[in-house]
């Protein structure tokens, strides 16, 4: 059977269409569920089951991040993270044709003040063509674009021909944990495939990220007495002021590099989390401040990390109470390489094949991402080429996230082609 010919183009296209209305309401009971990090049980099951409705193989289990220590791209999370649960499913190949892993994140950011959003997060709501929700663009509309998509092409009449499997996993935010589990487990393909929010374009290369926690103290006082004591707080805003000025150095080196240098501000500093302090009226004793810093593809992480010591106890020694008891620098989650795709020509045009067909248009084009995806793991660690490639969102971990439903169906439409022309398929 020719795969690619325009018949069968046509009736997977067609498939899609059928059953879009039913992704769609799919999506919307997905995105309902608030997967924020620990708590990704919930959506978890859900995808096991819907998995299992569909009748395919269910592998879910749980592993002790510290039996994860020797993979490539482990991070410890300073024990933060104790155990991993991942989701996948396998549908074993009709005949011999190449495997692919379509692999997606399903935790969320956290939402923030509700009362900042139209509506709440997590009651999804349709306008004008856009689905709204926490998690609705990153990247719970991809994930079920790719279920949708193997749903279409069985609708169809169709079996692939080569290996599929459907990994759900967490972490993704956070350290890469959840796709260091699954390869661990030993899940292997010819191509990675994550439909993360891309709007149509192919991630060309995409920033690393370190995430540390500053963990700064003082000496209280009363505040009456004020200099006698040294507040954590405004010492923490000291180094905050130094993390930034690294910043402004790292981005200005950045201009150099060949696939950075047109864009602006790719490598960005966030104090993103902040606690400290005991009473109102007493200098605070301790101030801990979570932060995240982004390096470029080819950055070596070790180097980047004695560059942000470096230049927390040069600060911390211009600063009278820290000069002699320095903060305590931890490592809470990403230690992330940045990643170029290179080498994976194969599925580049077969992607490039299904797009054209499914929008009419050429392309996917190049993107040059300042944020990161799972795809590293796979090119960087088991040279498993690994496109990002989803639908189109905004306002990702913002107020009143969006995905635009007529790019979740084109990319339904792209996925679904994507796999009947790399795996390959029968008449079922
Ligand atoms: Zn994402």
């Amino acid at each position: 059977m020719d795969k690619t010919s325009p018949e069968v183009r046509a009736k997977i296209v067609a498939a899609v269409e059928a059953g879009f209305e039913r992704q769609v309401e799919f999506l919307s009971d997905f995105t309902a569920i608030p997967s924020v990090r620990p708590n990704e049980g919930a959506a978890l099951d859900f995808m096991a089951g819907a998995l299992r409705g569909r009748g395919w193989d269910v592998d879910d289990w749980t592993v002790r991040a510290h039996d994860l220590r020797d993979e490539p791209g482990f991070v410890d999370c300073a024990g933060e993270v104790p155990s991993v649960r991942s989701v996948v499913g396998t549908m074993e190949g009709a005949g011999e044709g190449r495997s692919l892993i379509l692999q997606g994140h399903l935790d969320v950011v956290p939402e923030g003040p509700e009362d900042m959003w139209q509506t709440p997060p997590y009651a999804p709501k349709l306008r004008d063509g856009w689905m709204y929700g926490r998690g609705a663009g990153d990247m719970k509309a991809g994930k079920v674009a790719a279920l949708f998509a193997v749903d279409a092409l069985r609708r169809a009449g169709y079996a692939p021909m080569g290996r599929l499997h459907y990994q759900s996993v967490v972490e993704e935010e956070s350290s890469g944990l959840g796709a260091v589990a699954t390869l661990a487990r030993g899940y292997r393909a010819d191509c990675a495939f994550i439909p993360e929010p891309t709007g149509l374009g192919l991630v060309r290369a995409q920033v690393g990220a370190i995430w540390f926690r500053l963990k700064v103290r003082g000496r209280p006082a009363h505040v009456a007495y004020a200099g006698t004591g040294s507040s954590a707080i405004t010492a923490a805003m000291h180094l905050v002021s130094a993390l930034q000025e690294m910043e402004a150095a790292w981005n200005a080196e950045a201009a150099m590099h060949p696939l950075y240098k047109g864009v602006e501000h790719p490598l960005n500093f966030n104090a993103g989390m902040i606690r400290g302090g005991d009473w109102t009226s007493s200098l605070p004793a301790w101030c801990d401040v979570d932060c995240r810093m982004g390096l470029l593809p080819g950055d070596d992480v070790a180097t980047r990390k004695a560059q942000i010591e470096a230049v927390v106890a040069k600060a911390a020694a211009e600063h009278p109470f820290l000069r002699d008891t320095p903060p305590e620098i931890v490592w809470t989650g990403f230690q992330a390489d940045g990643f170029t795709l290179e080498g994976a020509e194969a599925p580049e045009a077969v992607l490039r094949a299904a797009h054209e067909a499914a929008t009419g248009q050429a392309g996917p084009e190049d993107q040059i991402w300042t944020a990161l995806t799972d795809t590293r793991f796979y090119g960087l660690y088991h040279g498993i080429p690994a496109l990002c490639y989803g639908p189109t969102a905004d306002a990702i971990h913002g107020f009143d996230e969006r995905v635009d439903l007529a790019s979740v169906q084109r990319c339904t439409e792209v996925i679904a082609l994507f796999i009947a022309e790399w795996c390959g398929l029968r008449e079922s």
